[in-house]
């Protein structure tokens, strides 16, 4: 198999057809040698999004499904497809056609030139709300300033990775996947090529603001520790100011004798370091949530019905 496209899916009964067309018009002509297979992943819709789907597997043999037993979000069921797979090379792709399938070749030909990893990258982001806009602008800045690796800005799962890089993400166990980020960690030669990202073309989005956050606490929590040590750093600030004001008060009160003794400051001092306390008690707390559902070892995801067979991950 040359080329596997995976496609996570929830709640996209308005898209799936143009989406099989659009791709099946841009992948037919590129006359892979090995062929090519659609993955499509079923996380937990609640339309008719799993019988569209099942009627394509029956028609196309092409067509690959994974039903989830439930909804396990959108970077758990690009992981499901990665874990069964085929291709040498492999695209992750939205079903919303926000990510267009006309990339596909241009993704694909880039790899052959000898990377690894081609990523595509949002010059403009149409049909978003302003607030999507800029968290998402915000987010990408401030991870790419608190973690070692580089991770791109502007980018979301829309590229295409080698079967190498496919192995190395199996070989990841972490239960809280930021697959963008796991994918730098990774490294090889990797690049990008850009493209203006569309509007949704029929649906809603997904991604509620939940789900977003949980995603970019995800990313942050799994590759910066920065915030731990801010907390730590913070502490030291906080206790030095105390100390300082302190000082003062003491030489207020004996050496120039004009000693005020006021609430007002000892209510903001009290208020400011509770505050401080606990934004660090949660700051501890994120990274301890997630340390323990990697404790847990749950598996990542259960699958209802599927008509791909596991493939053993080399190694483990
Ligand atoms: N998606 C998913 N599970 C979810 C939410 C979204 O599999 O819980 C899929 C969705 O069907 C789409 C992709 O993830 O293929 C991106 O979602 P969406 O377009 O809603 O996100 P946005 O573009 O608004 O960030
Ligand atoms: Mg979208």
């Amino acid at each position: 198999m040359e080329l596997s496209v995976i496609i996570p899916i929830y709640n996209e009964e308005s898209n799936i057809g143009e989406l099989y067309q659009r791709l099946l018009a841009v992948l037919e002509p590129m006359a892979l040698p090995g062929g090519f297979e659609l993955v499509f992943v079923n996380d937990g819709s609640r339309d008719q999004s799993l019988p569209l789907l099942l009627t394509l597997a029956a028609r196309d043999e092409r067509v690959r499904y994974i039903d989830f037993s439930r909804n396990f979000g959108h970077q758990i069921a690009v992981t499901a497809g990665l874990d069964r797979a085929a291709g040498e090379a492999v695209v992750i792709i939205d079903a919303d056609l926000q990510d267009p399938p006309e990339l596909i070749p241009q993704l694909y030909l880039k790899m052959r030139e000898g990377y690894e990893v081609v990523y595509a990258k949002r010059r403009s982001r149409k049909g978003d709300s302003v607030a999507k806009k800029i968290t998402a602008r915000l987010f990408y800045r401030v991870l790419a300033s608190i973690t070692h690796i580089s991770i791109p800005v502007d980018t979301g799962d829309f590229r295409i990775i080698s079967r190498k890089v496919v192995e190395g993400l199996r070989l990841m166990p972490e239960q809280n996947k930021f697959i963008r980020g796991q994918i730098s960690w990774i490294g090889y030669r990797q690049t990008f090529i850009e493209y203006d990202r569309a509007e949704r073309a029929g649906g809603e989005t997904g991604y509620t603001y939940r789900k977003m956050i949980r995603l970019a606490l995800d990313g942050i929590t799994a590759f910066s520790d920065v915030p731990l040590k801010a907390a730590t750093i913070g502490g030291f600030v906080v206790s030095g100011v105390a100390f300082l004001v302190g000082i003062y008060t003491l030489y207020s009160r004996f050496v120039t004798h004009d000693y005020q003794p006021g609430w007002p400051s000892l209510m903001v001092s009290i208020l400011f370091l509770g505050g401080v306390q606990l934004i660090s008690v949660g700051i501890i707390g994120e990274y301890m949530a997630r340390l323990s559902a990697n404790v847990r070892q749950r598996p990542l995801y259960l699958i209802s019905d599927t008509n791909i067979p596991a493939i053993p991950v080399p190694g483990r």
